[in-house]
């Protein structure tokens, strides 16, 4: 398996040539646009890797799903989808159109900033800090690292510029759509974006996903199995935004991208997968990692079609 992945990095090496590191959040255009690293957890416990599957890089958009699974655990999820749609969305992750001419008081999904900002909102604390340290608390449990924290460079850079974040959270405080201080709710917001991680810590999480909610390494029951089976849902309808129906049919299984160019994938009873390749496409899909995961999906028929 080292080897098929080592022969899969070297193929899709050249495509990091492809696309542009993000660079509207001024910290993270500091990556090498070259990296390209891979990491397969299978649920029976064993561990592949190759490439830069060690450097550092920010979770950014794939902290959605943890955020979900925490505001479901929280409040249930009819809760939760009465003030966060579910449907797939055809304009861009950080677009603020259909706030206004669909329903003005859902955001369309939760993996889109908007519907991550109002989920985050649902998450339970006495104080935004007290929100984020069991954001962070969560996230270090199913990633099995404790050491996971935030790269404050990269935090203070989208606190510094994320006024686009901020009009649509001003925006959903206008027609109650968030409840509470939309600054705080940001904050926290912010820093989940900013946590950093390996794509070791994403083929975890990944794997948990895949078991049902339960950790393959202690047999921990983490989230109901009905909790993954939406998330995972989500993730195939919404998890690569104005892309997911291309993700759907040429790789086949949930994912979930960020702009710091990780993408976490599950195959569901099989194994989790974390990729990370620095350079973009117009989406904020990582260009190279993606053709990882078509040719992996190629090679082990992982597709769940
Ligand atoms: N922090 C980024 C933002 O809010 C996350 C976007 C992403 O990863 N797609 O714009």
């Amino acid at each position: 398996m080292n080897r098929l992945l080592n022969s899969i990095i070297e193929n899709n090496k050249k495509w990091t040539k492809e696309g542009k590191v993000a660079s509207y959040i001024p910290e993270l255009y500091k990556m090498d646009p070259d990296l390209l690293g891979i990491y397969v957890c299978t649920l029976s416990g064993e561990e592949y890797f190759s490439g830069d599957f060690n450097k550092k890089f920010t979770i950014q958009s794939i902290s959605k799903i943890i955020t979900l699974m925490l505001a479901i655990l929280d409040n249930g999820k009819d809760y939760v989808f009465s003030k966060v749609g579910m449907e797939p969305t055809e304009t861009s992750f950080n677009s603020i159109i259909n706030l206004e001419i669909k329903d003005p008081h859902k955001p369309i999904n939760p993996m889109i900033n908007a519907g991550a900002i109002a989920t985050v909102s649902m998450i339970a604390g006495k104080d935004s800090d007290e929100v984020f340290q069991r954001i962070l608390k969560f996230a270090r449990k199913i990633s099995g690292n404790p050491a996971m924290d935030i790269n404050q460079n990269v935090y203070k850079s989208e606190k510094e510029t994320g006024n686009r974040n901020r009009a649509l959270g001003y925006f959903m405080k206008s027609t109650g759509v968030l409840d509470g201080n939309v600054e705080e709710i940001l904050d926290v917001y912010f820093k989940q974006c900013s946590l950093e991680v390996t794509c070791k810590d994403l083929a975890r999480i990944g794997a948990m996903l895949a078991n049902d909610g339960v950790l393959p390494s202690s047999g921990e029951r983490i989230v109901p199995r009905d909790t993954a089976r939406i998330v995972k849902t989500i993730m195939v309808t919404c998890g690569m935004y104005d892309a997911s129906g291309k993700f759907a049919v040429d790789i086949g299984v949930p994912g979930k991208s960020g702009v710091g160019g990780g993408i976490l994938a599950c195959v569901p009873r099989r194994m989790g997968i974390g990729v990370f390749g620095t350079s973009l496409d117009e989406k904020g899909n990582s260009v190279a990692g993606i053709k990882v995961l078509e040719e992996l999906s190629k090679q082990l028929d992982l597709s769940i079609f």
